[in-house]
């Protein structure tokens, strides 16, 4: 049996800057993260697009406007510091017509309210300037967004938290978690662990861990994959940067877009389409233990009413390459089907509420001896150091206060 004062359950990166985190804010606490992967990093936190968000889209005043806000920032420093690569590039957010232009201009205003400095917005031939085969009517340039390398964030954040004395323990997957008088006695794949307190972090997985800890799941996960394609390399001079379509406020999904990847090449996607398992990158992954949950979950009923024709064109576009291109079209209209090949593809965990909503912010639920991260979508790669603070800073006062 291991005993460690503080418990972090999930070593994505979210889990690992919280550890970090606290090891900052709390030093004379024992931190142990528990991750069930050979490794850290191997889920949402190395299968996304790699990109630095600004805080742009989201709802002044949210939690996700203010640590987006500072999140980027923070983020830039670490990678600076780490010599991690980066690359503060700067992303164009393209309208093609006249709705979206309105739209646009409200996101541009969003964005001054979230304290966004230096966006400035380009009419058609300002734009060509900087992407020279971009389309669209007009565009947003975002000046502080940026690309990065996300897995050498969560290895560099293992590093730290190791030297600092923290343990991570991989291949430990929590399957049981009881509460004692010392606070919580967790089994896992790696022996049994106690500890007084219990930070959640499970991504795709922690609405059931948070029912191990004897929760009951208000909101469910919905696995949400996105897939891509990659450009091919005669057809990389088509994007410089990052290209991004202007978003459907109703949802939290930015829409397909172009990104250069910090290590090479552009990849073009992600959609969005509702996965058949949890862990699922490929279109034939079924889990059946997921699709049953997915199932009988009335919100998963209530969304697919609310949005059948959204649903439909993503299942569509999923199973489509010409489709798929022709959204991309709208955004540079010289691409072209047999330009693109096959990339990878990442899975959202996705807080879905019984009546079909997708919650948009960052969701902490706190309790007397444990605090559950329970929807930690995009931009929380981007976010995660502020994430981890805040974090930090609730669990530290928990404990202080008892
Ligand atoms: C396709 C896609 C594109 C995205 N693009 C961006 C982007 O460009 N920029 C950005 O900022 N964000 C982006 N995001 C969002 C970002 O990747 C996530 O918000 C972030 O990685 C969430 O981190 P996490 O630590 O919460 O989750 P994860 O990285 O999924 O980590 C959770 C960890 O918990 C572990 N775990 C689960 N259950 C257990 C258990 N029972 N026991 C032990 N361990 C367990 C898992 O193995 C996993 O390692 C994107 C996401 C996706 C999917």
């Amino acid at each position: 049996m291991s005993t460690s004062r503080i418990i972090i359950i999930g070593g994505g990166i979210v889990g690992l800057a919280t550890a970090f985190k606290l090891q900052r804010q709390c030093p004379e606490h024992a931190v142990t993260v528990l991750e069930k992967e050979p490794g850290v990093g191997r889920h949402q936190s190395g299968n996304n697009s790699g990109v630095l968000h600004a805080g742009l889209y989201y709802k002044p005043g949210s939690i996700k406007a203010r640590l987006a806000v500072s999140g980027i920032r923070e983020m830039v420093a670490f990678c600076s510091e780490h010599k991690i690569p980066h690359d503060v590039c700067g992303k164009l957010v393209v309208a093609t017509d006249d709705a979206e232009l309105v739209r646009l201009r409200a996101l541009h205003e969003r964005g001054i309210q979230n304290g966004l400095l230096g966006l400035s917005f380009l009419e058609r031939e300002a734009m060509l300037e900087i992407e020279p085969h971009v389309g669209g009517i007009a565009a947003l340039r975002v000046p502080q967004e940026g690309i990065v390398d996300y897995p050498r964030v969560c290895a560099t954040l293992q590093q730290q938290i190791e030297k600092a004395g923290g343990r991570i323990v991989t291949g430990a997957r929590v399957t049981g978690i009881r509460s004692i008088s010392r606070g919580w006695l967790l089994q896992t794949g790696a022996g049994e662990f106690e500890s007084e307190f219990l930070v959640n972090c499970a991504g795709l997985h922690c609405d059931r861990v948070s029912e191990l800890a004897g929760e009951t799941r208000e909101v469910r996960i919905l696995p949400f994959r996105g897939e891509y394609f990659r450009i091919k390399a005669a057809r990389q001079d088509l994007v410089r940067h990052l290209i991004y379509p202007v978003p459907d406020p109703v949802f939290p999904f930015l829409g397909v877009h172009f990104t250069r990847l910090i290590g090479g090449g552009i990849e073009a996607g992600p959609n969005a389409v509702l996965a058949f398992s949890r862990e699922g990158y490929s279109k034939t992954d079924l889990n059946l233990a997921d699709l049953w949950d997915a199932v009988t979950f009335p919100g998963l009923w209530n969304f697919l009413k609310k949005h059948k024709r959204m649903s439909w064109g993503e299942f569509q576009r999923s199973c489509s390459k010409r489709l798929f291109c022709q959204s991309l079209q709208k955004l540079v209209p010289d691409v072209q089907v047999e330009d693109l090949e096959p990339g990878g593809a990442g899975v959202r965990a996705q807080a879905m509420t019984p009546g079909g909503d997708l919650v948009h912010d960052f969701h902490f639920v706190s309790r007397p001896r444990a605090l559950h991260v329970l929807n930690a979508p995009s931009p929380a790669a981007t976010a995660s150091l502020a994430i981890g603070e805040e974090v930090a800073r609730r669990v530290a006062e928990m404990i202080g206060a008892r």
